[in-house]
């Protein structure tokens, strides 16, 4: 077993001795599996949260009302969820009621798809009930029980197919894929948040064009926001060259170049995706800096000013889009900015007044932009002494 599991063995001891059951499930197991790396071990356990409080002594409540109580184990937490079933889902997004039980089978039968549906016990026995690991072996993403059922039950599930379909490369298995086409509609009811966490998750993952693809394919697009006219342009992502994604904002100045969105339009895109006010600026400072490239019409003062950091995201879009650049001569170009931002000037605007005799005002702020500017290009240098000389003569 990999040392993350090993590590959280004592808890299913622990919850064992008290005579309930326990297994990992989840990610975790189908990404041991595949012999990839695990990230955050979930555990299922017969007890109920309030069993599993008198059990451990350190617990957060962090979801109880689902069953999940966070324990906290020589120095790790582990969420640990009692075995429930669902149902009702009147909204097609959360059930109306969750029930507690006691059989392990019932919780797997909840799960979206059956490659998720497995369990790993204590003895490294894996737990199979919806032959999981036959589709683990044969790459694909197959729901658990009647697809279309379980659509209708959480729209949300097929997002999360075609973002398994990317991040494991897998197929999504014919009668799933059928249902997603049949219930894309369902897509509207899911909140944006839960929706834009799988499509980036979807984008960020290796094979992002399949995934994506199926996304169009099966019209999921058509009722993920902002996105139903753009189908046809949309597509053009899929033809472009094999490269991966650095971050999310990458992927959203992708979408905005394809579809030739002036600066205001992928704003209102980025805010109809509820995308955080971070990402947006960074969005769109990379897409401005993308089209420069494009237009091969542009010098080291524009870089700057769209942020350096964004220069690396720009080049791997460059790639993306087949868009030459000589990049050879621009990254070193880009590391030879003398300054990384006007805090880094060698004058500053008390400075100048003093050298000018002026009123501090408007015009301190513009000649210390102009200062700025000169420093990129190094049309001067960043000495005190030279900069004076050169507000002087530039006055
Ligand atoms: P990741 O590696 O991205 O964390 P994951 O499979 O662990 O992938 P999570 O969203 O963390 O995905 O969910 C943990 C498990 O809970 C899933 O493996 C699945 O068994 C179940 N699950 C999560 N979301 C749903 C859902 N919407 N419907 C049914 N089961 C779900
Ligand atoms: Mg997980």
């Amino acid at each position: 077993l990999p040392a993350d599991f090993k590590r959280a063995l004592p808890v299913l001891k622990e919850i064992e001795q008290a005579g309930y059951e326990a297994y990992f499930v989840g990610g975790s197991v189908r990404d041991h599996i595949l012999g990839l790396p695990i990230h955050d071990v979930d555990i299922a356990t017969s007890a109920y949260p309030e069993e599993i409080k008198e059990i451990f002594k350190h617990t957060v409540d962090t979801g109880i009302q689902h069953g999940t109580v966070t324990v906290l184990f020589s120095g790790s937490s582990y969420e640990i969820t009692t075995f429930r079933t669902e149902s009702g889902y009147q909204d097609y997004r959360r059930p109306d009621q969750v029930t507690f039980v006691r059989s392990l089978e019932d919780d797997l039968k909840r799960r979206d798809f059956t490659i998720n549906a497995l369990a790993l016990d204590r003895n490294a026995n894996v737990i199979d009930k919806f032959d999981g690991l036959r589709d683990l072996d044969d790459h694909l993403i197959r729901a658990v029980g009647k697809a279309e059922e379980r659509f209708h039950e959480d729209a949300l599930r097929m997002m999360r197919a075609v973002r398994f379909q990317s991040q494991l490369n897998f197929k999504i298995e014919d009668k799933t894929a059928e249902a997603i086409s049949l219930n894309a509609h369902l897509l509207e009811k899911i909140a944006v948040e839960r929706t834009r966490e799988e499509f980036i998750k979807m984008m960020l993952g290796q094979a992002w064009r399949k995934g994506f693809a199926n996304f169009l394919t099966f019209k999921l697009c058509d009722y993920a926001p902002g996105m139903k006219k753009h189908g046809s342009s949309l597509v053009k992502l899929t033809e472009l060259e094999p490269v991966k994604f650095m971050d999310e904002e990458a992927v959203w100045a992708a979408i905005g170049f394809v579809l030739h969105l002036t600066d205001p339009d992928l704003n209102k895109l980025l805010r109809v995706w509820k995308v955080s006010n971070k990402t947006r600026e960074i969005t769109l400072s990379t897409y401005e800096m993308l089209e420069l490239f494009a237009d091969k019409n542009f010098d080291t003062w524009e870089i700057y000013s769209l942020g350096i950091d964004n220069f690396d995201r720009v080049v791997t879009l460059c790639q993306l889009f087949d868009i030459k650049i000589e990049y050879n001569k621009l990254s070193e170009a880009v590391e030879q900015i003398p300054i990384k931002s006007s805090h880094d000037l060698a004058i500053t605007g008390s400075d100048l007044i003093k050298i000018l005799g002026i009123e501090p005002g408007p015009e301190i702020g513009k000649m210390l932009k102009n200062v700025e500017k000169a420093v990129v290009r190094e049309n001067v240098s960043n000495y005190f002494d030279e900069l004076k000389v050169y507000v002087l003569s530039n006055r």
